[in-house]
């Protein structure tokens, strides 16, 4: 099997799946990730403070979520906009997104990280160690000048 290309870790990423191989089966009860993909091998974390860009994702989109239910409340009912129904909305909205959209953030980051930085030589024959021997460290030889 090959590395994918920077659309196909993007579009896995976004869809909760496994950057470089597409397994879907990466969380235990919505929000514990597994360290290593089950099918390919690969390890997430790939240096320390790692997971600050999954973070990052996660306040940017629970942000702008909350600015579209904000924003779309008071343009919708405007001039007379419930202001305590808004907030109670906007704050269960708050608390509730970060949680659901959790799993999305990581794998979504993994993507974003694999399509900026593809796998080093050293990384694709550690995940062919733990990997279930469909992906091996050929495949990315082959494509990968050798640079030291
Ligand atoms: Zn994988």
């Amino acid at each position: 099997m090959t590395e994918p290309t920077k659309g196909q870790a993007l579009w896995r990423g976004a869809t909760r799946r496994c950057a470089r191989c597409g397994e879907r089966k990466l969380f235990h009860r919505w929000v514990t990730m597994v360290e290593r993909c089950p099918r390919c091998g690969h390890h997430y974390e790939r240096g320390d403070g790692f997971w600050l860009g999954s973070i990052m994702i996660n306040m940017a989109f629970t942000f702008a979520t909350f600015l579209v239910v904000f924003v779309g409340g008071m343009v919708v009912t405007w001039p007379d906009t419930p202001w305590t129904a808004l907030l109670i909305l906007t704050l269960t909205l708050n608390l509730l997104f970060p949680i659901l959209f959790h799993p999305f953030s990581r794998t979504l980051w993994v993507g974003m990280e694999m399509a900026a930085r593809p796998l080093e030589p050293a990384e694709a024959i550690d995940a062919a160690a733990y990997g279930t021997g469909e992906w091996s460290i050929a495949g990315l030889e082959s494509e990968t000048p050798a640079d030291g």
